[in-house]
């Protein structure tokens, strides 16, 4: 009989050192000082420490762990750690289990062959890891895991982790100071809230093992498409295939026991692509909970001989996959800031916030866009389902009439909730919302927080919200300076005539249209917007001098450590074309021409044999298919050399912004002419004589 599971109500959390297993298992004071310490980040007491950890100890083995880590999201945009036991030898040949508070609060990992761009160069190699109480531990495989940032010994950040953990700083400080300012008194601290949505594929593991493009690089190289695509709308939504609903509810349970709050699953646009969200929670949190989530998307598909890619386009012609970064602020009595309310008219702290998002998406445009640039990501963004890269944001017809008032001084008034005829009365009432959807909007408002649609599917969410927090931050910070001595009485008529010049100043970043369109191409260039469509093109701008000003201001990154980062992201971005390039080439050159050179054999053989026994049959399609293979395959082997000999100058330059841009425009357009070829080539092959799997048998492989 099928073994009865625990509900999931039970089930969720248990595998987390959480607030209930704090409040139940510290003592009261201690309890107390670690709350304090996550909410106003005061330093934690020795003392405080060390029972802390204790109790963490005993609560880890009592769920199976021997082993502690902390940790960290270095600056690969994974996740890494280092196992110690709690295991103490004794000098009678006995063990104890200990674990102290020094050992939660501090670690000392080798950071010397993590990416710090040049960091260490100027700097030390050891490196620091800090626990982050304001995500809980949790026990994973015979481990605890314990949050942490990390760091450099001269202090440097390393990793993604800290800067997000300041900007959410920034943000509380700059966004209470303006409340303060609006009467709410009460507020004495804000909240981001982050729910990040996350697209994969699924397909099947053997499949996936026979295509070195896929196991190298995440995505395919080379692939004729598949007959039938995304055209027919029918995945979207569609019923859970036996496979796919077993790996659903396996990744549910894990996710859910490591407090993961996996909420909604649903089938995509694309065949063998899915969607899972989550309920959101604070965005360090949130962001952690987005790494354990991946991490357990490819952990459980492995389980179940199922391949899980997150990579940005795994596949040409069909939808990529992203990660769509739903984001608000909410005080702690309980109001989240971006709700408009029953009448945003006079709601002015709505107002107030919508103008200082507007205001910093328009002044930080491109960093926005540099914090989701990667190599898989430029796939993506631009291509005809993934918003562009143009930066703008979509408001919907309610927000737009508001601010049309706004700016022209008229009075608004809400629509209000529409009810909506069924036309059958066994249905019930609905109402509809009072914005539609868009889905070309990069950064579009839906209803009570903003939905940031360029992530990417592998992306860590922490730095996108790092550049959101901060821009916001620089912006509520600059309304302060001009509110802060406006009498009581003038405060109402000062945010009205801020938040109004505000709009004037930037509804150039406001696009309600389509974003797909050629037409909001050369619109967005007249208004002076930016499009960054690549990496190379993108990266450069991190270093302007009003970015560099921007995060210096709110300490979240100093120029050196934002030079750093500049190195990394270019020399990421020529690594991982570089891989797929030498994948490519291999590919093409062991496997597609192994089945094409078999297929010419076989071909050519019945053509010797049909002629030798019948000389006067006609054999034209034999003929012809061979003479196509011929020409392909020379010309592959053209575009091959090319791509060799090009890829082997590319190597060598030393400058990383000139080297990610000989990538861009050489390498990629090699690699572009070289698949035009292979395609052709692979789609007069029968699939028998490929070493791989093709579009189809891998897009249709889950049953
Ligand atoms: P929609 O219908 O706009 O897609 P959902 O309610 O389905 O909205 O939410 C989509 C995602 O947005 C979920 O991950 C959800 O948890 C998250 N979300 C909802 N409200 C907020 C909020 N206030 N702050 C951050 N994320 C939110
Ligand atoms: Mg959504």
């Amino acid at each position: 009989m099928e073994e009865l599971k625990k509900p999931a109500s039970e089930e969720f959390g248990s595998l987390v050192f959480s607030d209930k297993v704090m409040k139940e298992r510290l003592p009261k004071d201690v309890y107390k000082a670690v709350h304090k310490t996550i909410d106003e980040g005061t330093t934690l007491d020795k003392n405080v420490a060390n029972t802390v950890a204790a109790v963490m100890k005993e609560w880890a083995i009592e769920h199976g762990a021997t082993h502690f880590t902390h940790w960290f999201q270095p600056m690969t945009g994974l996740t890494a750690e280092k196992h110690d036991s709690f295991l103490t030898p004794q000098a009678d040949g006995t063990a104890i289990m200990e674990f102290s508070g020094k050992e939660l609060i501090k670690g000392e990992p080798d950071a010397s062959s993590f990416p710090s761009g040049g960091l260490r160069a100027t700097f030390e190699a050891r490196g620091y890891t800090a626990w982050d109480p304001s995500s809980p531990a949790f026990v994973k495989d015979g481990s605890l895991y314990i949050p942490t940032a990390f760091i450099s010994y001269g202090g440097e950040v390393l990793d993604k982790k800290t800067p997000l953990l300041r900007s959410i700083d920034a943000l509380d400080t700059e966004a209470v100071k303006i409340l303060h300012i609006l009467g709410d008194k009460d507020v004495k601290h804000v909240d981001t809230t982050l729910g990040s949505e996350q697209e994969y594929f699924l397909i099947d593991k053997e499949k996936y093992m026979k295509r070195k493009d896929l196991v190298m690089c995440g995505r395919t190289l080379i692939g004729a498409p598949a007959p039938k695509g995304q055209e027919m709308s029918d995945h979207y939504f569609g019923v859970l295939k036996p496979r796919v609903s077993d790996y659903m509810h396996a990744l549910d349970d894990e996710l859910w026991k490591l407090g993961v709050p996996a909420k909604t699953k649903h089938n995509e646009v694309a065949p063998s692509q899915h969607e899972l969200a989550p309920m959101f929670e604070i965005a360090n949190v949130a962001a952690d909970h987005n790494q354990l989530t991946m991490e357990m998307m490819k952990r459980v598909a492995d389980k179940k001989g199922i391949a899980c890619l997150l990579h940005e386009k795994p596949f040409e012609g069909i939808n990529g996959s992203g990660k769509h970064n739903n984001w608000s602020i909410a005080t702690d009595t309980g109001i989240n800031l971006l709700d408009p309310g029953k009448n945003p008219a006079e709601n002015l702290r709505f107002q107030v916030f919508l103008a200082a998002i507007i205001k910093a998406v328009d002044e930080y445009a491109d960093l926005l866009r540099i914090s989701v640039a990667s190599a898989g990501n430029d796939h993506r963004l631009g291509a005809n389902e993934a918003p562009p890269a143009i930066i703008s944001i979509f408001v919907g017809d309610d927000v737009e009439k508001l601010l049309d008032a706004i700016e022209s001084g008229a009075a608004y008034t809400t629509t209000g909730k529409v009810r909506m005829g069924t036309g059958a009365h066994v249905l019930p009432e609905i109402f509809k919302d009072n914005t539609d959807r868009n889905r070309t909007s990069p950064f579009a408002f839906t209803g009570n927080k903003f939905e940031f649609r360029m992530p990417g599917s592998s992306l860590s969410v922490a730095t996108p919200n790092t550049v959101l927090n901060t821009a916001v931050s620089e912006e509520l910070s600059q309304f302060y300076e001009e509110l802060k001595d406006v009498p009581e009485d003038g405060v109402k008529d000062a945010v009205r005539a801020l938040v109004q010049k505000t709009v004037k100043e930037h509804k150039r970043i406001i696009f309600n249209g389509n974003g797909y369109t050629d037409e909001w191409v050369a619109e967005a260039e007249k208004r002076g917007l930016y499009n960054l469509k690549s990496v190379p093109d993108a990266v450069p701008h991190m270093l302007d001098e009003k970015n560099v000003d921007l995060f210096e201001k709110h300490h979240i990154y100093t120029k050196a450590e934002l030079e750093s980062r500049y190195e990394i992201y270019l020399d990421n971005y020529a690594k991982e074309v570089h891989i797929e390039s030498l994948a490519m080439q291999e590919m093409v050159r062991k496997d597609l021409m192994e089945g094409m050179i078999g297929y010419m054999h076989d071909l050519s053989s019945e053509l010797v044999e049909k002629k030798t026994v019948m000389p006067d049959l006609d054999c034209t399609f034999e003929e012809d298919t061979l003479k196509k293979l011929t020409m392909l395959s020379n010309k592959m082997g053209s575009a091959l050399e090319k791509l060799k000999t090009d890829t082997i100058e590319a190597e060598k330059v030393a400058d990383n912004l000139a080297k990610g841009k000989e990538y861009h425009e050489v390498i990629l357009a090699d690699m572009d002419a070289l698949r035009k070829e292979a395609d052709a080539a692979e789609a007069l092959v029968p699939d028998q004589y490929l070493p791989y799997p093709t579009y189809a048998q891998m897009l249709f492989s889950l049953r």
